[in-house]
């Protein structure tokens, strides 16, 4: 698992994605990366949180606002995906918060299948999560779920540059 090929995220991608999801803060920000049917190239798609519209039409059903909880609009994932690319990962932001795969991010990653094993709703995607502390990105760490311990494991960790660092 760890032995997945992780060369497309390369320092430039991962700044890239920090500046979609900085302007967001306080809100959660977040976004796509998909790879291009053609050329292989991995590229960021920004994307809404809808988190926050929710929660102000019906803070009842959606008690938790833009600032803990992320709900991405996935028009342009449909888009990409009906265009034929790829998707690789999808990246979310904690403001205030560390860079960690929350219960509520297992939640919303996960469902539960007839049989009562935990799947991916969207299978093999990494996710990334940003630490952005005062609008501005400090470090992110990426996970992968692993079907047999059905749970989500960290494989790498990125600084405030996007660089990768030394686990
Ligand atoms: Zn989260």
């Amino acid at each position: 698992m760890s032995s997945m090929d992780l060369t497309p995220l390369s320092p430039d991608l991962i700044a890239e994605l920090y500046r979609v999801v900085e302007p967001a803060w306080p809100h959660e920000g977040c976004g796509f990366v998909f790879e291009h049917s053609t050329d292989g190239v991995w590229t960021v798609l920004p994307t809404q949180n809808r988190a926050q519209l929710l929660h102000e039409k019906d803070p009842e059903r959606y008690p938790r606002g833009g600032s803990d909880w992320f709900e991405p609009d996935m028009k342009p994932w449909i888009r990409a995906v009906r265009d034929g690319h790829i998707p690789r990962m999808i990246f979310h932001s904690h403001p205030e918060g560390e860079a960690y795969f929350s219960a509520g991010d297992i939640d919303s990653a996960l469902f539960r299948d007839e049989e009562g094993r935990l799947r991916e709703r969207h299978e093999g995607v990494l996710h990334l999560v940003v630490s952005v502390r005062q609008g501005q990105a400090r470090e992110a760490a990426l996970f992968i779920f692993d079907a047999d311990t059905q749970q989500f494991v960290e494989i790498a960790r990125f600084d405030a540059l996007g660089q990768r660092r030394a686990s």
